[in-house]
């Protein structure tokens, strides 16, 4: 049987704004319960939301970036419901004019082709707060610290065909929000979490009944809760049975979707403006302000560094992380010519990422600065000294912080490229193996040439340039 498969996600990003949506409480991670929840959090009465500014231009920053319409006039709604950490028993919510709609991010597929995924809406909302279970039996606590936390729900077409198409779009979202410094996209703390509507339908067929799976905090959990969900989905109608529309949990130790409950429509929620905030106006001057604090967006990054000659899974991890590709731009400033992009590129991901990795600095700490590691590319570019004791340069100058050139000199790491001085020294090593020099050059053992190399390497504590040596070997083996 064909059955295709069809994904629409809901993504829900934290904003890093310092205080809350509609309170001057704060929002910093993993403090004291209910240490940061004032009277508007706690929803006592005769309280009023007053609308935080910055998580207004950072949701415009979104939508700019994603080539969407910015709503001049958006509404706030309250959506109605009951449960223990909503103490106000709604949610403020956008939701007939949201303040982002009709955008769209691309991604590449496996076979290296763009595929369009439409953006439908992106709305502001405050978070509920938590219940705690853990640690405390037979008794369930409340804490609302994230009550009122600021969010951008990001909701998608159901455009994507496949769980890797849905990653895909996942992972490209998430490095946008946190180079727009809009969301720390810590997906353990649930900064980024997101709802993946998944049904199935023979091709060509309209769509089909959906279930959505909740909440789900994980690149890999995502991509295993829609292939399971495919899965059920396919053995449900192919055993004469219909999917229900419904929510799902997730549960990752058993690896499989359950039931949580029927899907709720939107009409059950009982939507209506909120009475107590005005229609949010973004204006031209708001617009002007954000726009010019947009930076470079990942995928014009990406498209610049392949212009370098840069592959293109390193052009990704380059951009996959602000904070990297800053270093890397920083890295192409310093460097003297233009031609250079790949060989720096291959620098910083293996050297300097291995470094970093292995001392778990991150990049913005790194020890050593962009134009150290420009001049050290320099060093090799040059001949001054060879790419090997290139790396035990970089390890020396990571470690220290002294210049690289300092530690060329200090070291005397120079690349030999005299060639007299190479003839006296490979002279020497021929007459001292007559066996070996014999061998190869009356005998064909054409991989003793290698023996050769290494002693000279060895004899010049691998400074020998090594084309000029190996020309001269020739020449002095008589082939
Ligand atoms: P709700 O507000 O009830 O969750 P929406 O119509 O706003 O429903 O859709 C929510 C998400 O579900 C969107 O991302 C949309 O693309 C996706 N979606 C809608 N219909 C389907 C379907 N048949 N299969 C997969 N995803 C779907
Ligand atoms: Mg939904």
């Amino acid at each position: 049987m064909n059955w295709e498969t069809v994904i629409g996600l809901e993504i829900h990003a934290q904003l890093s704004t310092i205080s809350k949506i509609f309170s001057g409480s704060a929002t910093a991670y993993g403090a004291p319960p209910n240490s940061q929840a004032n009277l508007v959090d706690l929803a006592y009465p005769g309280v009023l939301p007053v609308l935080n500014g910055e998580a207004v231009r950072m949701a415009v920053k979104f939508g700019l970036s994603v080539d969407a319409t910015i709503a001049p006039r958006s509404v706030f709604a309250r959506k109605n419901y009951f449960y223990p950490d909503l103490p106000k028993g709604y949610q403020i919510s956008q939701y007939e004019l949201p303040i982002v709609a009709k955008g769209h991010m691309d991604i590449v597929l496996d076979d290296g082709t763009k595929k369009r995924i439409g953006i439908t809406r992106a709305h502001l909302e405050e978070d509920a707060g938590k219940s705690l279970h853990e640690g405390l039996p037979k008794q369930s606590g409340i804490d609302l610290n994230r009550a009122g936390t600021p969010l951008i729900e990001i909701v998608s077409e159901p455009d994507m065909r496949s769980a890797k198409e849905a990653v895909a779009y996942l992972k490209k979202v998430h490095t946008l929000v946190r180079y727009l410094e809009i969301c720390d996209g810590n997906m353990q703390e649930g900064s980024f979490r997101c709802d993946a509507n998944v049904s199935v339908r023979k091709i060509g067929a309209g769509l089909g009944t959906r279930a959505e799976i909740k909440n789900i905090n994980s690149f890999r959990y995502v991509e295993k809760a829609i292939n399971y969900e495919v899965a059920r989905q396919i053995d449900v109608l192919e055993g004469g049975g219909k999917v229900v529309q419904e929510t799902r949990l997730y549960d990752p130790d058993k690896g499989e979707t359950r039931s949580m409950r029927s899907k709720e429509e939107a009409n059950d929620y009982r939507y209506f403006p909120d009475p107590d905030l005005p229609p949010l106006v973004v204006d031209g001057q708001i617009m002007a302000q954000t726009l010019r604090s947009l930076p470079e967006l990942p995928s014009v990054r990406f498209e610049r560094y392949q212009k370098l000659g840069i592959s293109a899974d390193d052009a990704r991890t380059l951009v996959s992380e602000r904070p990297l590709a800053d270093y890397f731009d920083a890295v192409l400033a310093a460097h003297p010519g233009d031609r250079s992009g790949r060989m720096l590129a291959n620098w910083v991901l293996t050297e300097l990422l291995g470094a970093l990795h292995a001392h778990g600095t991150p990049v913005a700490q790194s020890p050593m600065a962009p134009a150290a590691l420009s001049a050290l590319v320099v060093l090799v570019e040059n001949g001054t000294i060879s790419g090997k004791i290139g790396k035990d340069v970089f390890e020396d100058s990571f470690r220290t912080g002294e210049p690289p050139a300092a530690i060329v000199e200090r070291r005397g790491l120079q690349q030999i490229s005299d060639t007299a001085a190479l003839w006296e020294i490979i002279n020497r090593i021929v007459a001292a193996n007559p066996k070996q020099a014999e061998a190869y050059t009356v005998g064909g053992k054409d991989g003793l040439f290698g023996f050769f190399v290494g002693q000279v390497m060895k004899e010049t504590q691998g400074r020998a340039n090594p084309v000029i040596a190996s020309d001269l070997l020739h020449k002095r083996l008589g082939r």
